[in-house]
């Protein structure tokens, strides 16, 4: 097995990577969006953007594979990173440089790959956006060439930020353990601790611009019987499916959360008070809409909702926000499910900024 060298300026560009503070954070919908085009234009089970750390690659968004972090021993996107083409194998058993690689022989069993690297602003290579096969396959020219507009769409998003501003300074503060702290294992979202405590700094936030906050309860009917039906395996896939339909439906500056359970927390930033209703809905239709693949088999599930807005100001608490979000949801659940309510003073926050509209324009 050939084993790569380290990048010529391997140093820099651990550096460069650190900066753009993406390791160990929350899925993003906008990395999410291209591995998911990857896998369906190139028709592969694995698709994914990884970025090359010291020791190991970390998947920061993947499809077909649950792995987070992955040894870089044997890599072949340490490979990658090297070239300023795509690196294809068309079989790897049949391929001198990885016959005998871990990823070939072992777990995964590799044959088809398709790596290309991505580059960070400044040029350095922090990762690769890659395809996957358990079969041997070609690859056409025009194929290789989407792949490359999908890399230009990720380094694109590399040069910005579309995240809130409290969600970006959250991540600056926190280090990687305590980052890892907050995010959930399964769901790969911030964990109850990790979404309450952007709550605080969204709501800090938005008292101090005089700004609406909205969050929504989502919570999923009838989970139990998902897993007594499917088992305990399928349910946990169907949490991880709809914590990825909740980030697909929201705006990216949106923040999603799983508070625990079957229990997911939304909070919807600068959303127009008079736009609740249609950003809830679109939440809980993204979840109707979608189907749960759970191995052969394909499932549906809806979730409940409760939302509620204010505009945060001296006596008020977000802790108290949460509340009216969960009263709302336990009537949404009363009613019948699969339907979102509204906490009924979160329309004062429409008058409110109605009201600061009019003062300011
Ligand atoms: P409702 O419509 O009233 O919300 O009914 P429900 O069945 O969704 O709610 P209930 O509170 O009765 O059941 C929630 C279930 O969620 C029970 C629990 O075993 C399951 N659950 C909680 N956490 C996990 C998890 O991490 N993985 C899996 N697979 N199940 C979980
Ligand atoms: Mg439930
Ligand atoms: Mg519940």
């Amino acid at each position: 097995m050939i084993e790569a060298p380290p990048h010529p300026f391997e140093a820099e560009r651990l550096g460069t990577l650190r900066s753009l503070n993406l390791l160990d954070t929350p899925l993003q919908e906008r990395f999410e969006r291209v591995t998911r085009m990857l896998s369906f234009l190139l028709d592969v089970p694995i698709a994914h953007f990884n970025l090359l750390d010291a020791n190991r690659q970390h998947l920061k968004s993947a499809q077909g594979i649950d792995a987070v972090d992955v040894s870089r021993t044997g890599a072949f996107c340490a490979q990658t990173i090297h070239q300023s083409t795509p690196l294809i194998v068309v079989d790897a058993q049949r391929d001198s440089r990885f016959a005998d690689n871990p990823f070939v022989t072992g777990g995964l069993g590799i044959r088809f790959y398709a790596g290309c690297p991505v580059r960070a602003p400044d040029g350095m290579p922090i990762g690769t956006l890659c395809a996957i096969d358990t079969r041997p396959r070609r690859i056409g020219k025009d194929r290789i060439a989407l792949m490359l507009d999908l890399v230009e769409m990720l380094e694109a998003e590399l040069r910005v930020s579309s995240l809130s501003r409290a969600h970006t300074q959250l991540i600056e503060q926190l280090g990687a353990a305590e980052r890892l702290a907050r995010i959930d294992p399964l769901t790969r979202l911030w964990n109850r601790a990790g979404i309450l405590q952007l709550l605080e700094k969204e709501w800090a936030e938005a008292e101090r611009h005089d700004k609406p906050v909205t969050v929504v309860m989502a919570d999923i009917d009838h989970f139990k019987s998902v897993n007594d039906t499917y088992g305990h395996s399928a349910g946990d896939t169907v949490l991880v499916h709809t914590g990825k339909a909740l980030l697909r439906s929201s705006r990216s500056e949106d923040v999603v959360g799983r508070l625990g359970g079957e229990e997911f927390l939304v909070i919807l930033t600068a959303c127009d008070p008079h736009n609740v209703e249609a950003a809830v809905e679109r939440l809980r239709l993204g979840i109707e809409q979608e189907d749960f693949r759970v191995g052969a088999r394909q499932l549906k599930v809806t979730i409940s909702c409760g939302a509620a807005a204010t505009v945060p100001h001296g006596n008020t608490d977000w802790r108290g926000l949460v509340d009216r979000a969960d009263a709302a949801l336990y009537r949404a659940k009363r009613m019948g499910r699969n339907r979102c309510e509204i906490d009924d003073d979160s329309f004062e926050a429409r008058v409110i900024d109605t009201k600061e509209g009019a003062a300011r324009f």
